[in-house]
């Protein structure tokens, strides 16, 4: 038996739709304020989808491994425990050994202590990072402007007590004393557990989720370990730099 289709069919389904989807003429004449509300909403709605998809995350907490990421050598490299020593006789030990050109000071080895240096026992000069150094700054600089940023570290350094020793000496670009930067105690794991046990810790103490967080540390491992909770993490294997530092503030749209 053919099939009879009625003919309004089409234009009664079509009329309807049209009807479902297009803004009445009459209603928005008479209520233009709600329509135009309801555009804006759209409008707000679109632009926070986008604002939440180009920056998913805010930077919350810093952290940073010490050895090989913040300063040089590590600590199990040195023959310590670390010292001060005077300018003056780093630079002229070399000189009385080979008769050669003063001892030249290497980058990053300012301390709270004028025309001082850290040390091992042997004269190896323990110095800061320019990317670290610089970076460390900059999150000063950023706490100052009352932006909502803390600081940790993360560190499984063989030698926690030389470490300790070398934050109160060593001191960021901006001059202040690492001890100061990292200045609340409970943001300091130093200890030979997986790293990824120090940031379950700091997320415990500090409330931030795992999203907020970055992590610059020089062995990849830790950074894989880390990185599956969730933490933005920068592998450093050449010490931290300024690149890695930017790069962050790229990924978080502070750049
Ligand atoms: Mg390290």
């Amino acid at each position: 038996m053919p099939k009879i289709i009625d003919p309004s069919f089409r234009s009664i389904t079509s009329d309807s739709f049209s009807q479902d989807i297009s803004p009445s003429p009459s209603f928005t004449s008479r209520h233009p304020w709600p329509s135009s509300l309801f555009y804006l909403q759209i409008t707000i709605t679109i632009a926070s989808a986008t604002i939440i998809l180009t920056y998913p995350s805010i930077m919350q907490l810093v952290v940073f491994d010490l050895d090989y990421t913040i300063w040089q050598p590590e600590m199990y490299q040195i023959d310590g425990p670390p010292k001060l020593m005077s300018v003056d006789e780093f630079q002229g030990k070399q000189k009385r050994k080979s008769n050669s050109q003063p001892r030249q000071l290497p980058l990053g080895y300012t301390t709270i202590h004028q025309n001082k240096i850290a040390t091992d026992r042997r004269g190896t000069p323990i110095t800061v990072f320019d990317g670290a150094s610089h970076a460390i700054s900059e999150i000063n600089r950023m706490r100052k402007e009352k932006m909502d940023l803390q600081l940790a570290i993360s560190s499984r350094t063989d030698e926690p007590s030389w470490a300790y020793q070398l934050m109160k000496w060593l001191v960021a670009a901006d001059g202040i004393p690492l001890s100061k930067c990292f200045d609340d105690q409970n943001l300091i794991q130093i200890s030979y557990s997986d790293k990824y046990k120090h940031f379950e810790s700091l997320h415990r103490k500090t409330g931030i989720p795992f999203e907020n967080m970055v992590f610059f540390d020089n062995e990849r491992w830790n950074c894989q370990s880390v990185e599956q909770l969730g933490v933005k993490c920068y592998h450093t294997p050449n010490g931290m730099t300024r690149d890695d530092w930017n790069l962050c503030l790229e990924d978080f749209g502070l750049l």
